[in-house]
C-alpha cells in the first residue's frame, strides 16, 4: 500500500493488552465491526460498542465502580452533574407532570427547575426541607419526582431520606437524590429506599478538580431510560474524564476520611470566635441536624458554611484575606476552596429565595482540601484578624 494509506489506516489496537491493572484510555468515537451480521448482532444483544456517544469502554469501567460503590444495579455517567441532572428529569418527566422538589438545592438545579424546564410544560411544586418528611400524598399530586439533595448546599442541613423516600412512594413518586456532597462513602440512599441518585463528579468523586462529569445511579430500569435519552441528548462523559473519574473513585475513601478530619478541626476553630456568628457542619452537637446526620451518614463530610458578625462586608473581607484557601468555585478537590455563596453559586436566586436556602449575605463556604488542618485553621484566624 501506499505511504499514505499507510499513514491514514495506523496500527490498530495491539490485541493482547495482558491484564493493566488501570483500565485503557478508549478515545475513539467508532467502533469497527467485522461484518454487517456483527453489527446486527451489536443492535439485537446490546452487548459490545458502536458509537461513543452511545457507550463506550473505558466511561463503561467507572459507571461499574460508581454502581459497585452505590448499591446500584446501573450506572450512567454524563459530561457534568446538570448533564446528569437535566437528562434525569426530561427521561423520566412528561409535559404536563411536575417535579416536586425541596427549596434548598444547588442553585444550578434550581434554575433547570424554574427557568428552563416550564417551557417543556413541566412546573415544579417547591417544598421546604422540613415539611418533606411529613407531607401528605396529595401535595405530590401530578408529580412524576421528588427532587431532593442532602446535605444542602451552602447550608448543609440535612434531610431524612428514608423518610422522604417514604413519602414519594407513598404518593407513587421517584425519589431521586442528589448526594454530591456527601459521596458513596459517607451515605447509600438507596439502600434508604431512594429510587435514583445523581453527583456532580465534578467534586469529590473526581476529587482533584481536574475534571466536568455528572452521574446517575439506580434501578436497572430507570437507569437504561435515562441512558436512551444520554443518548437523544449527547451528555455522555468524554473517555478521558471518565478515566480521571474512576481514578478519582478510588482514593475515595480515604480522601473523605481526610477532608472529614479538616474539616472538623476549621468547624471547631471557628465556633465560639468572636468574630464567628454561626458555624454549620452537621458533626457539631448543636448542629440543628446533627442526630440525623450521625444515624444516616457514616462521616460528617468536608464543607463547612460561616456566617460572619458585620454581614457582606465583612464576609468579603474574610474571603479576600484568605491566603491558602483558594477563592474558587466548585469543591470536593485536594487544595481548599472558599466562596461567598450570595455571590457565586447561588448568584441568580432573589432575596426571598436566598433567605429560603438558608445564605445569608455574610455567609462563607470552606471546601476544605486536604492541606494540613494546623495550617488551614492558621489561615482563618488570621483572616478573621
Ligand atoms: N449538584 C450539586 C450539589 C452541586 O454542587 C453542583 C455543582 O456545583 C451540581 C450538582 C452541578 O454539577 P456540575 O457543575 O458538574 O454540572
Amino acid at each position: 500500500m501506499d505511504f499514505r494509506t499507510r499513514c491514514a489506516r495506523g496500527a490498530g489496537v495491539v490485541d493482547d493488552v495482558g491484564r493493566p491493572l488501570a483500565p485503557p484510555i478508549v478515545t475513539a468515537s467508532t467502533f469497527a465491526f467485522s461484518s454487517q451480521e456483527d453489527v446486527e448482532t451489536y443492535y439485537t444483544s446490546g452487548r459490545g460498542w458502536l458509537y461513543s456517544r452511545y457507550g463506550n469502554p473505558t466511561v463503561r469501567a467507572a459507571e461499574r465502580l460508581l454502581a459497585d460503590l452505590e448499591g446500584a444495579e446501573e450506572a450512567a455517567l454524563f459530561s457534568s452533574g446538570m448533564a446528569a441532572i437535566s437528562t434525569t428529569v426530561l427521561a423520566l418527566v412528561r409535559s404536563g407532570e411536575r417535579v416536586a422538589a425541596q427549596r434548598e438545592l444547588y442553585g444550578g438545579t434550581v434554575g433547570l427547575l424554574r427557568d428552563v424546564l416550564p417551557s417543556l410544560g413541566i412546573e415544579t411544586t417547591w417544598l421546604g426541607l422540613d415539611e418533606i418528611t411529613s407531607l401528605a400524598p396529595d401535595r405530590l399530586a401530578g408529580c412524576r419526582l421528588l427532587w431532593v439533595e442532602s446535605p444542602t448546599n451552602p447550608a448543609l442541613r440535612i434531610l431524612d431520606l428514608a423518610a422522604a423516600a417514604r413519602t414519594a412512594r407513598a404518593a407513587g413518586v421517584l425519589a431521586v437524590v442528589d448526594g454530591t456532597f456527601a459521596t458513596p462513602a459517607l451515605q447509600q440512599p438507596l439502600a434508604m429506599g431512594c429510587d435514583l441518585v445523581v453527583h456532580s463528579g465534578t467534586k469529590y468523586l473526581g476529587g482533584h478538580g481536574d475534571l466536568t462529569a455528572g452521574a446517575v445511579a439506580g434501578r436497572r430500569d430507570l437507569v437504561d431510560r435515562i441512558a436512551a435519552s444520554r443518548r437523544a441528548l449527547g451528555g455522555i462523559a468524554d473517555p478521558f474524564a471518565a478515566f480521571l473519574l474512576q481514578r478519582g473513585m478510588r482514593t475515595l475513601a480515604v480522601r473523605m476520611e481526610a477532608h472529614e478530619q479538616g474539616a472538623s478541626a476549621v468547624a471547631r476553630a471557628l465556633q465560639g470566635h468572636p468574630k464567628v456568628r454561626r458555624v454549620h457542619w452537621p458533626g457539631l452537637c448543636d448542629h440543628p441536624d446533627h442526630a440525623l446526620a450521625r444515624r444516616q451518614m457514616a462521616g460528617f463530610g468536608g464543607m463547612v458554611s460561616f456566617e460572619v458578625e458585620g454581614g457582606a462586608v465583612e464576609a468579603e473581607r474574610v474571603h479576600d484575606r484568605l491566603r491558602l484557601f483558594a477563592k474558587a468555585a466548585s469543591l470536593g478537590g485536594v487544595e481548599s476552596l472558599v466562596s461567598i455563596p450570595a455571590r457565586v453559586s447561588h448568584r441568580g436566586l432573589d432575596p426571598a429565595e436566598l433567605e429560603r436556602s438558608g445564605v445569608s449575605p455574610g455567609m462563607l463556604r470552606l471546601s476544605v482540601g486536604l492541606e494540613s488542618p494546623k495550617d488551614l485553621v492558621a489561615d482563618l484566624l488570621e483572616a478573621l484578624g
